[in-house]
């Protein structure tokens, strides 16, 4: 009845979630197509694995407040009888979002709408700031906001593996293979050239099945496109006709390095997560003088996605400066070890996409949020869940999410981008 194109963590929750609302369509066959058994490159397994509440477009917050209450609860909704409770190793830890002078008013009117949406924030003045956390250098901030309630970080490796597994005890399938087409109905044949008609329809998808020269059709009721990073290219290999394509889905691989590094005089267990005026980022790593951060690159030095290799002069001379700037005793920090990921970053405006496509009247998209899918997949998934099953949105209203806004141009922005 439905395939799920891509098995992160937004591919499983949207699973899990078809199978929990299923309802009166009891037996509802749903099969969650991988690639790559081993999720090498997939984002969920290389992110930091951070939640938080301070966002700055209330669908955002909305979606961090479910998955953050999701998260407390998660044997309730994973766990599976006679199968070791599951332990995300959540470490609760406020963000500490930090604004120079210029960015203080925005900080300041985002905080009040993460209030009005119910998350727990506190704005601290510099002195506050300092008597909070002594070992942060505060002379060019004006103000920084700190999330009190619902933020930290935990084990993505084990809420994937948790959602696959509870989704696979409810009956959904897994099979290893490459969706390469996406196969139109011939009753709604569109036309190559000109405008192409609202009610193109997937009869079936192409897998391509590992060590096997032939692909494998499945016929379908539903596709859904929840291939991360690769989810616009998904479309563009998958054959459909050009007019189907337009606007692209503007989704795309955009490559994020994690840096770690070992600093016995480092602000120690009380570090918070911590977004620097200069968009530097870090929080500890366990309570053995850890930490781990990064930086996104300016938009012209993007470096090139082709594979996942680390660039070292990118912390020497980029992120550390501004880490050692923030926190003097970082000045004499030992790296460590690093690794590279990749965002899932829509171009358009860095939220996900969410919902039905625009012109093919059985696809679905649940992809492209920007780094911070792995928080809001729980959310995401009932939504689209929903979607499909009730055919509206009931527990959370995501329409804006939409690919409305592609078609008309309206990006929906969100500040909070890390
Ligand atoms: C360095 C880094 C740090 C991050 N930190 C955070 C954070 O702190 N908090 C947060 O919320 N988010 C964070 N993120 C973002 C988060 O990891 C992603 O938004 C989220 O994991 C997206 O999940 P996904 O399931 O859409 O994508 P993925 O995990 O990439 O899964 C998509 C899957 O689709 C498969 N696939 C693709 N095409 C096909 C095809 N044609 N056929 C079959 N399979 C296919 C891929 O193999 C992949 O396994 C971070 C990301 C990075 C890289």
């Amino acid at each position: 009845d439905v395939v799920v194109v891509g098995g992160g963590v937004v591919g499983w929750s949207v699973a899990y979630w078809l199978k929990v609302l299923e309802g009166s369509r009891h037996g509802m066959k749903v099969l969650v197509v991988e690639r790559d058994p081993t999720y090498s490159r997939a984002s969920t397994v290389l992110s930091v694995g951070g939640i938080r509440q301070q966002f700055s477009l209330p669908e955002n917050i909305r979606m961090s407040r479910f998955s953050a209450s999701f998260l407390r609860n998660i044997n309730e909704h994973l766990g599976v009888p006679n199968e070791p409770p599951i332990d995300i190793q959540f470490q609760p830890s406020g963000y500490l979002f930090l604004a120079s002078p210029q960015a203080a008013a925005r900080l300041e009117a985002t905080v009040q709408l993460q209030r009005e949406e119910g998350a727990q924030v506190a704005l601290l003045t510099p002195t506050q700031l300092k008597a909070k956390f002594p070992w942060i250098a505060t002379e060019d901030v004006a103000v920084a906001s700190y999330g009190l309630e619902d933020e930290g970080w935990f084990d993505p490796w084990t809420l994937l593996t948790a959602f696959r597994r509870k989704a696979i005890s409810l009956g959904v399938h897994s099979c290893s293979g490459e969706v390469r087409g996406l196969i139109l109905s011939d009753e709604h044949r569109v036309p190559l050239r000109g405008p192409a008609s609202a009610t193109a329809r997937i009869k079936h998808v192409h897998v391509h099945m590992p060590d096997s020269l032939e692909y494998q059709p499945v016929t379908c009721a539903i596709v859904i496109n929840a291939a991360g990073a690769w989810a616009g290219q998904l479309l563009e290999a998958a054959g459909l006709p050009g007019g189907l394509c337009q606007p692209p889905l503007p989704i795309q691989p955009r490559k994020r390095y994690v840096y770690s590094w070992h600093c016995p005089d480092g602000p120690g267990f009380s570090c918070p997560f911590l977004i620097d005026t200069t968009g530097a980022y870090f929080r500890r790593d366990g309570i053995a003088g850890n930490y781990l951060g990064g930086m996104s690159p300016p938009e012209e030095e993007e470096p090139d996605p082709g594979d996942l290799s680390v660039d070292d002069n990118f912390f020497q001379e980029q992120v550390w400066p501004r880490l050692a700037r923030r926190v003097p005793a970082f000045e004499s920090l030992r790296p460590r070890g690093a690794w590279a990921g990749y965002y899932d970053y829509n171009t358009f405006d860095r939220n996900g996409v969410l919902g039905p496509h625009p012109k093919v009247e059985n696809l679905f998209l649940a992809a492209g949020f920007s780094g911070h899918g792995l928080q809001h997949a729980p959310a995401a998934g009932r939504a689209l869940a929903e979607l499909v099953v009730k055919g509206r949105y009931e527990s959370l209203d995501l329409q804006r999410l939409g690919c409305r806004r592609l078609v008309e141009g309206e990006p929906l922005e969100e500040e909070g981008v890390v």
